[in-house]
């Protein structure tokens, strides 16, 4: 097992998550668990946006 880094797992997703979980909102989960690949994060994080 790899270490816990405790960033979303969602690729494009800069948010970092708190322990045991994987997606910082909803809207990464549904992403990440998907192929769809977006330009941008749309958990609506700041920093996430830009
Ligand atoms: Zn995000
Ligand atoms: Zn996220």
């Amino acid at each position: 097992m790899a270490e816990e880094t405790n960033k979303c797992g969602h690729e494009i997703c800069v948010c970092t998550v708190g322990e045991g979980e994987e997606y910082c909102s909803e809207s990464c989960q549904a992403n990440g668990e998907s192929d769809i690949t977006d330009i941008k994060c749309d958990c609506g994080h700041s920093g996430c946006d830009d």
